[in-house]
């Protein structure tokens, strides 16, 4: 029975908006649907859901009364009085989403309850009143949502390009799927199938479904069970941590929430096992009492607040490090949740001693896929090798050199694998080396793509790659632009690809080919339009290229990383303007002794 909660409630919710982007109706519309208790949820989406949005359920139904009422806001059937506010607060439930969707598009729902003869149908839009039917139609409820912010054309303009409009429903798709793995989903796009997962008898199943063997083969389980929370859920394999982020997942209390923080807790067990900015997946089901956690403190419902947040951040660290030690991927520390007080207390540094080792993980610190002219340390075949880089007379390069008159440029120093440090007229001149790389690879970026010059390639041995729908999306989303960067990716079907070809001079062993799909994703997450901002792509390109091509430089890479950082247009600034070298003058050096 659907009532209309007493404002002395309604007063109390926080009104918040409901819907921003069709990412938040696809949220609602499926929760409702697993709420009404479907056995099986359908979503098919147009143009990212700016044209059409529609769910279909074999649920419990509407009555024809309902079928109308549920339209109003603060209609739910789903708190009677004002005790069951704590469960409201907990699931979110206030009879806002259906409301806020009829007004902002176009609204046609169709339901049926499994005991009426027949259904009813509704259609809504904007302020106009409800209009009701009798139809057939099956049981359940299917609900079509057109034309998304129709009168609100600044809202409708906001909105980002399908890829990213698309990229946000399916993770909002997976949140709930995660969830309730008993229940089988399935998602269209434009007619193509993204996901259809069956219903599954565990979570593990359900992660396998949607990301493939690959990533779920490799999940580590954790388990820990304190009175503060209860933590289970998996995370990923070192070796699989990726560049690009989207199967992060927390859930409290069978809700998704996002947390930057706990999210750093997670990372930390893996900062020596894994290069920098890689994020592991996890998938992390956290229940703790009601009370505890205030899930209401942002509109979009995804921000929670913990009473606990710093013991649970704790808690987190130390569940994910023994996951990590249990599977060998570190020395298991001094962490036994039997023997330990219930709540285990945690000296700040940890009391695992010294549990790091090498990274499993074999990457090439030189190797880098957006460097067109292969490093020096790359297998290189000489007969496709590109000319040896020109030392041009830049202004930049003859600028700084009558300035500052590089003394000897062959007595260069690298200190940390972090700065090449150098000799020059008025002290000494430190060079960033990432920030070089930076520089020197968006320059080249920017020329090939301003030249819409393709990159010579260089055919493989096919590697198959298996990606998650999102980034499948991404990497096939624009093939000119991939294809003139000099990579060949096919869809081979099933989130997965095919890579043919790489740029010129690439390694092409299968962790690599891996690592340059990854990288390119990360680049072209960036929703800038090439055409728009063309700089904008090169330097998020430049900048993973850089972070991934950190490792150790011998006299000679370090001198053609100078003579290539000074043969640029601008050679002391990073593309995002820090600088990337400064010079330490003598008099700043005599102050100091
Ligand atoms: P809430 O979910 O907070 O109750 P909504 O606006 O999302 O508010 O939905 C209002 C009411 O409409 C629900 O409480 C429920 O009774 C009914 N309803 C919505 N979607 C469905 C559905 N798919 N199947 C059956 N009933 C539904
Ligand atoms: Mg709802």
């Amino acid at each position: 029975m659907l009532q209309v909660l007493p404002p002395s409630i309604s007063n109390l919710i926080a009104a918040g908006e409901v819907v921003s982007r069709p990412a938040s109706v696809v949220k609602e519309l499926v929760e409702n649907a697993v709420d009404a208790g479907a056995k099986s949820v359908v979503v098919s989406v147009l143009d990212a859901g700016k044209t059409l949005i529609q769910v279909i359920d074999d649920g419990c139904g509407m009555s024809a009364d309902d079928a109308v009422l549920c339209f109003e806001r603060h209609a739910t059937s789903k708190i009677a009085t004002a005790e069951d506010l704590e469960r409201i607060m907990t699931y979110g439930f206030r009879g806002e989403a259906l409301a806020s969707i009829a007004a902002v598009a176009e609204v046609t729902l169709r339901t049926r309850r499994p005991e009426d003869e027949i259904g009813t149908m509704v259609e809504i839009s904007g302020s106009k009143p409800a209009k009701a039917q009798p139809v057939a139609a099956p049981s359940g409820t299917h609900l079509a949502i057109r034309n998304l912010f129709y009168n609100v054309p600044a809202r409708r303009k906001f909105l980002k390009s399908d890829n990213a409009e698309l990229r946000a429903i399916i993770q909002e798709f997976l949140r709930v799927a995660l969830i309730r793995p008993e229940v089988a989903f399935k998602l269209t796009s434009n007619g193509k199938e993204i996901h259809n997962l069956r219903p599954a008898t565990t979570r593990k199943k359900r992660i396998l479904d949607i990301y493939g063997m690959n990533l779920a083969k490799e999940l580590v389980e954790v388990n820990v069970d304190t009175t503060l929370v209860r933590i289970s859920g998996y995370i990923g394999n070192p070796e699989d941590a990726r560049k690009s982020t989207g199967n992060q997942f927390f859930f409290v209390n069978g809700r998704y929430f996002r947390s930057p923080f706990f999210h750093k807790a997670v990372c930390k067990p893996y900062e020596k096992l894994v290069p920098d900015d890689y994020t592991p997946a996890y998938f992390l089901f956290l229940e703790t009492e009601p009370e505890r956690v205030d899930v209401n403190i942002h509109p979009a419902k995804t921000e929670v607040k913990f009473e606990d947040e710093g013991m649970i951040f704790e808690i987190l660290v130390a569940a994910v490090r023994e996951a990590l030690g249990k599977n060998d991927f570190t020395p298991s520390i001094d962490f036994d949740m039997k023997g330990a007080p219930d709540i285990p207390v945690f000296t700040p540094h940890g009391n695992g001693g010294d549990w790091q080792r090498p990274p499993k993980i074999d990457y090439s610190p030189l190797f880098n896929p957006f460097d067109v002219q292969a490093e020096p340390t790359a297998p290189v075949n000489p007969e496709t090798r590109p000319a040896d880089p020109v030392v041009p007379q830049t202004p930049g390069y003859g600028r700084l050199f009558e300035e500052e008159s590089v003394a000897a440029l062959n007595s260069l120093i690298v200190l940390q694998r972090r700065y090449i440090v150098t000799p020059v007229k008025s002290g000494m001149m430190v060079i960033d080396i990432r920030r070089a790389r930076q520089r020197i690879y968006y320059e080249r970026y920017l020329e090939k793509l301003a030249e819409r010059q393709p990159v010579r390639q260089q055919t493989l041995f096919p590697v198959t790659v298996q990606l998650s729908a999102e980034d499948c999306l991404t990497v096939l989303e624009q093939p000119d632009l991939v294809a003139s960067l000099g990579f060949d990716i096919q869809d081979f079907g099933g989130n997965t690809v095919v890579v043919n070809a790489l740029p010129e001079g690439y390694p092409t062993s299968e962790e690599q080919v891996r690592v340059c799909i990854d990288q390119l994703i990360a680049a072209l997450r960036d929703d800038t339009s090439l055409d728009d901002q063309p700089h904008l792509l090169a330097a998020s390109m430049a900048a993973s290229a850089a972070a991934s091509g950190a490792g150790s430089l011998n006299a000679t890479e370090a001198q053609l990383l100078v003579d290539q950082l000074f043969a640029c247009r601008e050679p002391k600034l990073t593309p995002d303007g820090r600088r990337c070298m400064t010079i330490i003058t003598f008099e700043e050096l005599e102050k100091k002794l």
